[in-house]
């Protein structure tokens, strides 16, 4: 009863924090919130460990669960303390695939009790979140990799959507084997064994810069393999955390592929990136760019009446929030107007820009979205896009065979004069070039965001 009970508080904490997580106001608490549900959940669980299976818990098997537990907490805790903020779609896909290892690992040990009287929603449950969780374990890794750039492009060969399906296939006919009653460990191992290879046969064709998208619905399938963990083991906590996570996991997916203009199938079996945009590199590669001084920056800025301001993954890159924010002071104390236009993917995971500029206390009042923003750009004096590429680029509006066509972009190009701050004429994520550098409204203020953002403070504070 008590044991219930907690498992029904941790489940609305789980609930709460998701709730909490919807505004940047409330993220930070909505995290610790779920985490005490996670916390208690951990704890609740133990007690249950008695009399499983008929037995006591032996000392060795409680010294070897209060090690994984205490391990589980210091990797966490110093994974998420020394992540660069750059880095945390990476740190997702690793952690979502070992909970996609663990909720397959149970499915096994689970698997190995079954008996002729097991029920058939038992094994069938097991063998659900041993493919799924299997599938999120591989996956997860190679997404990681791709994050991490080592891999050019997207791994493409013949018939591998085919080959793909006669894995699903073979799993299919081992689990309906197993379903049928054939409780064989040797099946089970090759049934995992496909289920592996399968998660990295899925993932290897995907574009690197779809990975985010890829960890969300990965994300869902761990949530998916817990859910049915739950089911199978009767734990109710896992059956409530599993299905948020996967229904969650899978919402994200979609409206992500919403901001990106792409359904989920183009995404999973496109292999974006491979065609790297050849036509809008020509286009974009002819012409010059007119590159500008900081004093001249500073004067465009200190004039305007309405500055609005496009953060990109090099203002995180730079970590210039703070810079951007004293910028944007001191313009608003000579009474320029300024806002900043928020593009859904811009950095390198959801919700980045905001998450990054709540750091440096810009007022949330000052973050229009990308809809509410685009169709004021052309009353706007001065663009100033920091760090930001491809979520400026006009190709996905107006090149059809640029690879990101059909991606809503902030309509920069439209504002009366464009600066445009990073280090080079280096490519975005999607690795294409981008035509606005060479719009004649378009100035490029070259440098490191933050080193630029700097003297422009100077230069506005003195002007
Ligand atoms: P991009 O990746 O398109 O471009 C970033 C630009 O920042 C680069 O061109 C780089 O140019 C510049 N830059 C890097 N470091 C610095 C620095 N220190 N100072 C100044 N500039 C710097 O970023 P966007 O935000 O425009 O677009 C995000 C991209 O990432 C999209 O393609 C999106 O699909 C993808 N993506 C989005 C995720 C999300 O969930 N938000 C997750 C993963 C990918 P240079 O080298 O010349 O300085």
């Amino acid at each position: 009863m008590i044991i219930s009970f907690a498992f029904l508080i941790a489940s609305v904490l789980f609930i709460v924090g998701i709730k909490l997580l919807a505004s940047p106001k409330t993220a930070r608490q909505g995290n610790l919130v779920a985490g005490l549900g996670m916390l208690i959940a951990l704890f609740a669980f133990l007690p249950l460990m008695h009399g499983s299976h008929g037995g006591g818990v032996s000392l060795w098997k409680w010294i070897l669960i209060l090690a994984g537990i205490v391990l589980g907490l210091v990797v966490g805790a110093a994974g998420a303390y020394k992540v660069k903020m750059t880095s945390m779609p990476q740190m997702v896909a690793l952690f979502n695939g070992a909970g996609g290892g663990a909720a397959a690992l149970v499915a096994v040990v689970e698997f190995a009790q079954v008996t002729p009287s097991s029920s058939l929603m038992f094994v069938v449950s097991m063998l659900c979140a041993a493919m799924i969780g299997a599938v999120s374990l591989t996956g997860s890794i190679i997404a990681y990799f791709k994050l991490e750039g080592h891999f050019d492009k997207p791994v493409t060969y013949p018939a591998q959507q085919v080959l793909n399906g006669l894995l699903f296939v073979m799993s299919a006919l081992l689990a309906l084997a197993m379903a049928a009653g054939s409780h064989s460990m040797v099946l089970m191992v090759l049934f995992l064994v496909l289920a592996l290879v399968l998660g990295v046969l899925m993932v290897l064709p995907i574009g690197g810069a779809d990975m985010p998208v890829v960890i969300s619905l990965l994300n869902s399938f761990t949530g998916l393999a817990v859910a049915a963990d739950g089911f199978a083991i009767g734990n109710i906590a896992m059956i409530i955390a599993g299905t948020l996570v996967g229904s969650s996991g899978t919402l994200l997916t979609l409206a992500m592929c919403k901001a990106m203009n792409r359904p989920v199938t183009n995404v999973l079996f496109s292999a974006f990136g491979k065609v790297n945009g050849a036509s809008a590199d020509a286009a974009a590669a002819t012409g010059s760019v007119r590159p500008v001084q900081a004093d001249e920056a500073a004067m465009l800025l200190g004039m305007a009446a309405r500055v609005v301001i496009v953060p990109g993954y090099g203002l995180a890159v730079a970590q210039a929030q703070h810079q951007v924010r004293q910028l944007a002071d001191e313009l608003a104390k000579k009474g320029v107007e300024v806002s900043y236009a928020i593009h859904p993917v811009a950095g390198r995971m959801p919700g980045h820009m905001n998450v990054l500029l709540a750091e440096a206390d810009v007022p949330y009042d000052q973050l229009v979205e990308m809809e509410a923003i685009n169709p004021e750009m052309d009353r706007v004096d001065v663009c100033l896009v920091i760090g930001a590429n491809d979520v400026v680029n006009p190709a996905a509006r107006e090149d059809k065979s640029s690879p990101i066509y059909g991606m809503p972009i902030i309509e920069a190009e439209k504002a009366g004069t464009v600066i445009v701050m990073k280090r080079s004429m280096g490519k975005g994520f999607a690795g294409i070039e981008n035509a606005l550098f060479l719009r004649d409204n378009c100035r490029m203020l070259f440098g490191d965001a933050k080193a630029s953002l700097q003297e422009l403070v100077t230069l506005v504070k003195a002007g």
